[in-house]
């Protein structure tokens, strides 16, 4: 199943699903505040050090890279 990757628009927490399709996209709710405004994002592949820091929440932990083979 492709990985995507949403970024909430309530709480700014970025999250990553499993989907089957890229249809269910619509049913995916934030894993943080559960709110259902959230926006799909690009591929992390592509995107390199791209962060807003709107608000400032957390410290800053180390990108969780994505286990190659
Ligand atoms: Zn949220």
């Amino acid at each position: 199943m492709p990985l995507f990757e949403f970024g909430c628009e309530d709480c700014g927490a970025r999250f990553e699903k499993r989907l089957d399709s890229a249809k269910d996209v619509g049913t995916v709710v934030c894993s943080r505040c559960g709110a259902a405004n959230v926006k799909r994002k690009m591929s992390a592949f592509a995107a390199v050090g791209a962060r807003t820091s709107s608000g400032g929440l957390s410290s800053s932990a180390p990108a969780c890279a994505p286990g190659g083979g």
